[in-house]
């Protein structure tokens, strides 16, 4: 039976092109129920324009949540700079077309008068932020010299410090790391603040990175144990932290873990919702990512306060994950289901409720 319901739940999706500079641009705003909408920009090959619109609606769905759970009075929305061949994502290499186009995007941003207020993402960075600044006043995470909240990675790796507490007291009857044994996928800008956190609240590590350069690193810096990548899925553990890239956890990967639960960092660590029923059906606690990572998100929020950024706040503010993944273990608990969908029920219930 055809359906002829229009089930899109966005307030907008606009596909833009600035002939003067050759700049596309797809941004989507999912909800402004409890403020404007944030979201990051990111620059990033496609294959068609047609996956582009499906990652940035996708992405920015994901934001509102995000916000909702992190007690933001912000929505969610997400942008995206499409390039789809090697040769225009050369072109973004040479400064003069970079800094055009991000001009030109800017007043792209700038038109929506604030009901958009974007950040960094992937290949954004605060140098690029700090150009779009001088047309719009809707960016944040500018750097620090610039009166910006800086580099999220330290406050997105301690808020994963939360909600690992918060699962740990669930899982194991004691919010203390002391004698956990914690895998680490991923030693980029959060994973390798992760493991120094982690070690001094009295965890051990064990570590993977793609990169052989980082696992050395690590191995020297902090003594911790690495593997290759691929074996890390097996490496017997209390907590599985996916920090590196999205989709780590699907049929064939989580039938492999060998861990009580997992709290990691990483965007979109399920491939598919199906995934957050598989852990469930493991009895693996999972600490839902867009909780758990809400850190680095806070963190940039804390920019837009009144009297600009204040770090000691933004990390005040970050403790709260420990309460929400609480929240969503004993919801989980309560109506017998996957913490998967105990956090959207609750995402929900915010974004349902009458706004004061
Ligand atoms: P990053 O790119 O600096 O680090 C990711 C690391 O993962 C890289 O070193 C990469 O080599 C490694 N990696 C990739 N695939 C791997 C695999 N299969 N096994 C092991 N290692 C692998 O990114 P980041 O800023 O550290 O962010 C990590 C994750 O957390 C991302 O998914 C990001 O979207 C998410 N996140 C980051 C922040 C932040 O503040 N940076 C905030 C919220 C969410």
């Amino acid at each position: 039976m055809t359906s002829h319901r229009f089930d899109d739940t966005h307030e907008l999706l606009a596909i833009h092109h600035d002939p003067a500079t050759d700049l596309h641009a797809l941004i989507a705003i999912h909800s402004t129920r409890l403020g404007p909408a944030i979201g990051g920009t990111r620059l990033k090959w496609y294959p068609s324009l047609d996956a582009a619109r499906h990652d940035v609606l996708r992405l920015s769905e994901g934001m509102t949540y995000k916000t909702a759970l992190a007690g933001l009075s912000l929505g969610g929305g997400k942008a995206v700079i499409p390039y789809f061949s090697e040769a225009e994502g050369a072109e973004w290499a040479i400064p003069e077309i970079r800094a055009a186009r991000l001009i030109a995007y800017a007043q792209i941003v700038d038109n929506l008068r604030g009901r958009f207020i974007t950040a960094e993402d992937a290949n954004i960075t605060p140098g690029d932020l700090a150009i779009m600044k001088r047309s719009t006043m809707y960016v944040a995470g500018l750097p620090r010299e610039e009166h910006g909240s800086g580099d999220p990675a330290p406050v997105t790796a301690r808020g994963v410090v939360w909600a690992m507490k918060a699962i740990t007291q669930d899982a194991f009857g004691s919010s203390s790391l002391d004698g956990l044994h914690v895998a680490v996928q991923g030693l980029g800008n959060v994973g390798m603040r992760l493991v120094p956190t982690l070690l001094a609240e009295g965890a051990s590590v064990t570590a993977a990175d793609v990169r052989p350069e980082l696992a050395i690193a690590a191995n020297r810096d902090f003594g911790i144990a690495t593997v290759e990548p691929d074996a890390l899925f097996e490496t017997h553990c209390d907590v599985f932290a996916p920090c590196a890239y999205g989709a780590v956890l699907n049929s064939t990967t989580i039938p492999r873990l060998r861990c009580r639960a997992v709290v990691g960092s990483a965007n979109n660590q399920l491939d598919e919702e199906a995934a957050g029923e598989l852990l469930h059906a493991r009895s693996i606690l999972y600490g839902v990512d867009y909780v758990a990572n809400a850190g680095g998100l806070i963190n940039v929020a804390q920019e837009l306060a009144p009297d600009g950024y204040d770090e000691a706040a933004a990390l005040k503010k970050t403790e709260n994950i420990y309460h929400t993944m609480q929240r969503v273990l004993t919801t989980a608990r309560d109506r017998r289901i996957s913490t998967t969908m105990a956090a959207q029920y609750m995402a929900r219930e915010v974004l349902l409720a009458p706004v004061a």
